[in-house]
Protein backbone atom coordinates (compact mmCIF):
# COMPACT_ATOMS: atom_id res chain seq x y z
CA UNK A 1 0.00 0.00 0.00
CA UNK A 2 1.33 3.54 -1.05
CA UNK A 3 2.06 5.33 2.34
CA UNK A 4 4.57 8.00 4.14
CA UNK A 5 6.13 8.05 7.11
CA UNK A 6 8.20 10.10 9.39
CA UNK A 7 12.17 9.47 9.56
CA UNK A 8 14.98 11.21 11.50
CA UNK A 9 18.67 10.77 11.72
CA UNK A 10 19.76 11.14 15.61
CA UNK A 11 22.42 13.03 16.70
CA UNK A 12 24.80 10.06 16.32
CA UNK A 13 24.15 10.04 12.59
CA UNK A 14 24.52 13.47 11.89
CA UNK A 15 27.26 13.41 13.47
CA UNK A 16 28.65 10.16 11.71
CA UNK A 17 27.29 11.95 8.46
CA UNK A 18 24.95 9.38 7.74
CA UNK A 19 22.58 11.06 5.39
CA UNK A 20 23.66 10.03 2.08
CA UNK A 21 24.28 6.55 3.37
CA UNK A 22 20.56 6.20 4.53
CA UNK A 23 19.10 8.51 1.59
CA UNK A 24 20.78 5.43 -0.87
CA UNK A 25 19.15 2.90 0.93
CA UNK A 26 15.71 3.97 1.41
CA UNK A 27 15.99 4.68 -2.42
CA UNK A 28 17.74 0.93 -3.26
CA UNK A 29 14.45 0.07 -1.67
CA UNK A 30 11.65 1.79 -4.08
CA UNK A 31 11.31 4.47 -1.65
CA UNK A 32 11.42 8.28 -1.90
CA UNK A 33 12.45 10.86 0.25
CA UNK A 34 10.12 13.89 -0.31
CA UNK A 35 11.52 16.60 2.50
CA UNK A 36 14.50 16.50 4.39
CA UNK A 37 15.25 19.63 6.94
CA UNK A 38 18.01 19.60 9.51
CA UNK A 39 16.35 20.80 13.09
CA UNK A 40 17.19 21.61 16.75
CA UNK A 41 14.92 20.13 19.13
CA UNK A 42 14.03 21.34 22.18
CA UNK A 43 12.79 19.56 24.98
CA UNK A 44 9.31 19.56 24.82
CA UNK A 45 9.01 18.54 20.91
CA UNK A 46 11.70 15.24 22.57
CA UNK A 47 9.07 14.99 25.37
CA UNK A 48 6.17 14.75 23.17
CA UNK A 49 7.58 12.43 20.66
CA UNK A 50 8.75 9.74 23.27
CA UNK A 51 5.82 10.29 25.58
CA UNK A 52 5.47 6.50 25.95
CA UNK A 53 9.18 6.28 27.24
CA UNK A 54 9.05 9.51 29.60
CA UNK A 55 8.34 7.04 32.68
CA UNK A 56 11.17 4.76 31.70
CA UNK A 57 14.78 4.90 33.86
CA UNK A 58 16.84 5.99 30.46
CA UNK A 59 14.42 8.97 29.48
CA UNK A 60 16.70 11.75 31.22
CA UNK A 61 19.80 9.77 29.05
CA UNK A 62 17.30 9.85 25.64
CA UNK A 63 16.48 13.08 25.91
CA UNK A 64 20.02 14.54 26.20
CA UNK A 65 21.25 12.42 23.80
CA UNK A 66 18.25 13.77 20.90
CA UNK A 67 19.43 17.63 22.47
CA UNK A 68 22.93 16.70 21.85
CA UNK A 69 22.50 18.19 18.08
CA UNK A 70 20.92 18.87 15.03
CA UNK A 71 18.62 15.92 13.79
CA UNK A 72 17.62 15.32 10.43
CA UNK A 73 13.83 15.10 9.40
CA UNK A 74 12.69 13.23 7.11
CA UNK A 75 9.25 12.07 5.13
CA UNK A 76 9.65 8.74 3.38
CA UNK A 77 7.05 7.60 0.78
CA UNK A 78 6.39 4.60 -1.29
CA UNK A 79 4.80 1.36 -1.19
CA UNK A 80 4.70 0.05 2.20
CA UNK A 81 7.22 2.74 3.66
CA UNK A 82 6.06 2.27 7.51
CA UNK A 83 7.30 -1.22 7.63
CA UNK A 84 10.14 -0.74 4.97
CA UNK A 85 11.67 1.59 6.89
CA UNK A 86 11.45 -0.12 10.23
CA UNK A 87 13.51 -3.16 8.44
CA UNK A 88 15.95 -1.09 6.57
CA UNK A 89 16.36 0.60 10.11
CA UNK A 90 16.55 -2.83 12.51
CA UNK A 91 16.19 -3.51 16.09
CA UNK A 92 16.41 -0.94 18.53
CA UNK A 93 19.48 -2.48 20.29
CA UNK A 94 21.96 -1.79 17.61
CA UNK A 95 23.90 -4.80 19.11
CA UNK A 96 21.25 -7.37 18.03
CA UNK A 97 20.30 -4.97 14.71
CA UNK A 98 21.65 -7.59 11.74
CA UNK A 99 24.54 -6.60 9.43
CA UNK A 100 23.16 -4.91 5.95
CA UNK A 101 20.35 -2.54 8.63
CA UNK A 102 21.19 0.68 9.76
CA UNK A 103 21.41 0.31 12.94
CA UNK A 104 23.43 -2.89 12.40
CA UNK A 105 26.21 -0.99 10.44
CA UNK A 106 26.49 2.58 12.33
CA UNK A 107 25.42 1.89 15.76
CA UNK A 108 26.62 2.29 19.38
CA UNK A 109 27.03 -1.07 20.60
CA UNK A 110 26.22 -0.49 23.88
CA UNK A 111 22.35 -0.75 24.15
CA UNK A 112 20.28 1.36 23.14
CA UNK A 113 20.20 5.00 23.33
CA UNK A 114 22.79 5.80 20.37
CA UNK A 115 21.11 3.85 17.30
CA UNK A 116 21.19 6.60 14.63
CA UNK A 117 17.69 6.20 13.46
CA UNK A 118 14.22 6.64 14.21
CA UNK A 119 11.01 5.33 12.03
CA UNK A 120 7.03 5.74 12.72
CA UNK A 121 6.31 2.26 13.97
CA UNK A 122 2.54 2.80 12.51
CA UNK A 123 0.35 4.40 9.96
CA UNK A 124 -1.45 6.77 12.52
CA UNK A 125 1.79 7.31 14.52
CA UNK A 126 3.57 8.19 11.11
CA UNK A 127 0.83 10.93 10.24
CA UNK A 128 0.92 12.31 14.12
CA UNK A 129 4.84 12.76 13.63
CA UNK A 130 5.05 14.13 10.60
CA UNK A 131 2.54 16.83 12.04
CA UNK A 132 4.66 17.34 14.76
CA UNK A 133 8.42 17.64 12.84
CA UNK A 134 6.62 19.16 9.72
CA UNK A 135 3.48 21.62 11.10
CA UNK A 136 4.60 23.96 8.25
CA UNK A 137 2.97 21.27 5.71
CA UNK A 138 0.13 20.95 7.62
CA UNK A 139 -0.88 24.94 7.55
CA UNK A 140 -0.35 24.88 3.62
CA UNK A 141 -3.04 22.14 3.50
CA UNK A 142 -5.33 23.78 5.58
CA UNK A 143 -4.83 26.87 3.54
CA UNK A 144 -5.72 25.66 0.14
CA UNK A 145 -8.77 24.07 1.71
N1 LIG B 1 15.91 3.67 24.04
C1 LIG B 1 16.88 3.75 25.05
N2 LIG B 1 16.97 2.69 25.94
C2 LIG B 1 16.17 1.60 25.86
C3 LIG B 1 15.19 1.54 24.85
C4 LIG B 1 15.09 2.60 23.95
O1 LIG B 1 17.59 4.74 25.14
O2 LIG B 1 16.32 0.67 26.68
C5 LIG B 1 15.81 4.80 23.08
C6 LIG B 1 16.37 4.43 21.70
O3 LIG B 1 17.05 5.56 21.18
C7 LIG B 1 15.10 4.12 20.93
C8 LIG B 1 14.14 5.14 21.51
O4 LIG B 1 14.45 5.15 22.91
O5 LIG B 1 15.27 4.25 19.53
C9 LIG B 1 12.67 4.81 21.31
O6 LIG B 1 12.41 3.53 21.83
P1 LIG B 1 11.43 2.54 21.09
O7 LIG B 1 11.16 1.41 22.03
O8 LIG B 1 10.27 3.30 20.55
O9 LIG B 1 12.35 1.94 19.90
P2 LIG B 1 12.38 2.25 18.31
O10 LIG B 1 10.96 2.38 17.86
O11 LIG B 1 13.19 3.50 18.11
O12 LIG B 1 13.07 1.04 17.72
MG1 LIG C 1 9.46 3.60 18.62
Amino acid sequence: MEERTYAMLKPDGVRKQLLDEVIKRFENADLKVSHVKEMVLDEEIVKQHYAHLLDKPFYPTLESFMLSGPVIAMIVEGDNAVSKVRELMGATDSKEALPGTIRGDYGDKTCCTYNIIHGSDSVHNAEVEIHRFYPELTKEKQKIR
